[in-house]
């Protein structure tokens, strides 16, 4: 069975950060799995600037690859399938079929979840035309197709009103966006395309069905205050509904102290620089325990 001093799942900023961390104070066998194809987590989706903070989030990843140390073994499109008490963990890729390595630290940086549409009270079918923001960002900007308009967007998070501008400036009607708080949720840079492209947000209210049956046709839209209803007919519903860190790996673990947690899978974290930080801070510190 291979073995490895230090494995790191995700190779997001998070994970990139603690390899090179881990590298820089003297690991030895450091092996990063990331299941996607290319290092860079989400940020290789975002298009738009303001990672660190000039740079848009392809950039910001080029950065951090910049003179990436060549002894770091890194294996893409591998999946970290199970991980047990025991320091062993399974990987599945279709190259190598599934595959059992020993390790010493194990470094976890795989980010977070999307709260799904299924996840919240919403009646009616699941037409075509349903997207997570992130699925939507993703089709956007690394598979270069479009949501259909007009679109609807449930949530007014950074990541929907993000989303809000993106869909507006490549031509697609955002017919309105849809918050339960009273106020819009997001940072006040991103809050500007509302005014820009004249998106109604409508605070204190929810989406309480879905209407279509083969594709979307229109959601219904209730007012949390006064009960009111409305339809707004639409092609397609971005669901913003908020991010959860997924630490399904480790779910019956406990908190075994050779587990170092980094980034959106530690805590949900708006800005990259801070996501960075904590993935240098967990390389260091596996380290110090490698040589306890
Ligand atoms: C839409 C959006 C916009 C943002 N805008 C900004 C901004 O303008 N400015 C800013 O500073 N920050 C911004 N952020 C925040 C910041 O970019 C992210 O918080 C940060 O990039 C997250 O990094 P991460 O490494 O924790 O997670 P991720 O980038 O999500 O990386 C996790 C990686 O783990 C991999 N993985 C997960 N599970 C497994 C497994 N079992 N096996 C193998 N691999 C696995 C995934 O494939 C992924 O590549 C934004 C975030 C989002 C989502």
């Amino acid at each position: 069975m291979e073995h490895c001093d230090i494995v790191i799942v995700g190779a997001g900023a998070a994970g990139i950060a603690a390899a090179r961390s881990a590298d820089e104070a003297g690991g030895k066998s450091i092996l990063l799995v990331d299941s996607k194809q290319k290092m860079g987590g989400v940020l290789l989706q975002c298009a738009h600037h303001g990672f660190g903070p000039q740079l848009t989030g392809v950039e910001y990843v080029q950065k951090l690859l910049e003179q990436f140390p060549k002894e770091i073994k890194v294996m893409l499109g591998t999946t970290v399938v199970s991980v047990s008490s025991d320091r062993t963990m399974v990987l599945s890729s279709p190259s190598c079929g599934l595959q059992k390595i020993r390790f010493e630290q194990l470094i976890l940086a795989a980010g977070c979840q999307e709260i799904p549409i299924g996840a919240l009270p919403i009646g009616g079918t699941r037409p075509e035309g349903i997207y997570t923001a992130g699925q939507a960002q993703e089709l956007v900007n690394i598979c270069h197709k479009l949501p259909k308009g007009p679109s609807v967007i449930l949530g007014s998070g950074d990541l929907g009103l993000i989303m809000a501008e993106q869909l507006s400036l490549e031509g697609v009607k955002v017919a309105a966006m849809i918050e339960q708080k009273a106020v819009c949720g997001g940072l006040a840079r991103n809050q500007r395309c509302l005014e820009t492209y004249h998106i109604p947000l409508l605070c204190s209210s929810t989406v309480t069905e879905v209407l279509g049956q083969e594709v979307l046709t229109a959601v219904k839209v209730s007012r949390s205050d006064t009960g009111e209803e409305q339809i707004i007919p639409c092609s397609s519903l971005l669901v913003a509904a908020g991010l959860r860190p997924d630490r399904s790996l480790l779910l019956g673990l406990g908190s075994p102290d050779w587990v170092h947690l980094c980034g959106n899978c530690r805590r949900v974290h708006p800005m990259v620089e801070a996501v960075t930080a904590e993935g240098k801070q967990a390389g260091a510190a596996a380290c110090v325990r490698m040589k306890k």
